[in-house]
């Protein structure tokens, strides 16, 4: 039976160092109770302590650990079904496949072109995190001499896919520090796994029905080998999403401890659209790796996207730090827009700006990071909150003109807020989209 937050608490050392993240030993423990953290985060437990708890608490999904130290990625620990509920934890690993079959040339191209798959949205850059390579070669040598490549070039976590057992140890061996994910693709019992795992140290995924993934889960965890990714294997998207949502409850409903590893999956399809759109919808449903076949940036992008969004808090609006910025190159008589410090509202400001090429001052006024209207609807962008933020950020003794643009939706506001201000108020295009026209044409005007 699961321990409580009490009897979890009457083992720690009660030291409050707050070494774990949690301000008490009474936090921490009420949080590993809910399985929301781990006994790993307390460094001064002790084993005995440690072995008592570990069983009892471990949270309902492993975190495993995956990549070099500089570039590793932690997946699994997720502990609600639902996003709204809490959160969701762990970003899904987004794996690039890649084939040892191609020639070193193309695969020293290939990891070439990885490294500029950076895209930059809402002021975050997103990319494809990990390499998956596939063993079509037939070969142990050229498998392993791939994986050393890729592994040299890129750093990044792994994904090593072979039908041969002899393969993944000789190609994972001399990498093992670096924790890449061994997964043997064909059939293989719950002893060559297990004799796979004492070889090589690193994370193993286990392939098969559910079934089958929980027998040898269960048979490795045994043999002291815990760092375990289970998988469907290369199935139809309902088979894929089935077991990714079955799993799941399994795990988290049912604290069924075999099922309660993340998931790789593979999205990969002739056809990379329908590739690009069975990868967003497993990230949204739980996949904690994810190999693909998709390179493309148009299609990676709106992956990487869904991942993005997926993996905020539901509870916290992603927002800019409140304050003045300046696009493109600005002088006295630059135009100044104000908008909110919601992060989607301020990046398409900021990017209507930047592509208009005419430099702009953009006021982001503090309203906890929520929208235009959802600001103004809660009256937390006003006539004063504006001019507050106007005067904290020191804009009028940078400027020789005091006019300002305000969002086509808040036009209600600017007679009082001239007022407020003393400035005046001009009101622009509703949507961001019209910022460049509006530059060029109606402020020139005005
Ligand atoms: Fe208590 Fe351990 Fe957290 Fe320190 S690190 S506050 S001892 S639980």
């Amino acid at each position: 039976m699961a321990l409580t937050g009490l009897d979890i608490y009457k083992r720690l050392p009660k030291e409050n160092c707050k070494e774990c993240g949690l301000p008490t030993c009474l936090a921490f423990a009420m949080k590993v109770a809910s399985g929301q953290a781990g006994l790993d985060q307390c460094p001064r437990l002790t084993e005995e302590a440690r072995g008592e708890l570990d069983e009892a608490s471990a949270p309902p999904q492993r975190l495993v650990k995956i990549g070099p130290q500089s570039k590793s990625i932690s997946i699994g620990q997720e502990t609600v079904l639902f996003r709204h509920d809490e959160r969701f934890h762990h970003p899904t690993g987004i794996a690039l496949k890649l084939s040892d079959s191609a020639d070193p040339a193309a695969l020293a191209a290939a990891c070439e072109r990885f490294k500029k798959l950076t895209f930059h949205r809402v002021g975050e850059d997103i990319f494809p995190d990990m390499v998956a390579l596939a063993n079509e070669s037939g070969s142990g040598d050229t498998f392993a001499a791939a994986a050393k490549t890729i592994h040299d070039q890129l750093g990044v976590p792994m994904v090593l896919m072979s039908d041969s057992i002899e393969a993944l140890a000789a190609a994972g061996e001399p990498l093992a520090q670096d924790r890449p994910v061994l997964y043997p693709t064909g059939t293989c019992s719950a002893d060559e796994l297990a004799a796979l795992g004492q070889k090589v140290p690193t994370p193993l995924c286990v392939g098969g029905t559910l079934d089958e993934v929980a027998e040898k889960v269960e048979a490795l965890g045994q043999k002291g080998l815990k760092d375990v990714l289970i998988s469907p294997g290369s199935v139809e998207a309902a088979e894929t999403l089935a077991f990714l949502t079955q799993t799941r409850r399994a795990s988290l409903n049912k604290k069924f401890r075999p099922l309660g590893c993340p998931v790789l999956v593979q999205a990969e399809n002739d056809d990379e659209v329908i590739a690009a759109m069975d990868a967003c919808s497993y990230v949204c449903k739980y996949a904690g790796v994810l190999v693909t076949n998709v390179w493309s940036e148009p299609l990676l992008v709106p992956i990487l996207t869904t991942r993005q969004n997926i993996y905020t808090d539901p509870q916290k609006p992603v927002q800019v730090e409140p304050r003045l910025y300046e696009i493109g190159e600005v002088d006295t008589q630059s135009p100044l827009l104000v908008t909110t410090n919601f992060s989607l509202s301020y990046y398409s400001v900021e990017s209507e700006v930047e592509a208009s090429r005419i430099g702009c001052r953009i006021l982001a006024v503090d309203t906890e990071g929520t929208s235009v209207l959802t600001a103004w609807a809660a009256d937390k962008f006003n006539p004063e909150t504006i001019a507050t933020a106007l005067k904290k950020s020191g804009v009028e003794e940078t400027l020789q003109h005091k006019r300002m643009v305000i969002p086509g939706h808040v036009a209600v506001l600017a007679a009082q807020l001239n007022e407020e201000t003393g400035w005046q108020v001009l009101v622009g295009p509703k949507e961001a989209s019209g910022i460049g026209p509006y530059l060029k044409n109606d402020y020139k005007a005005a």
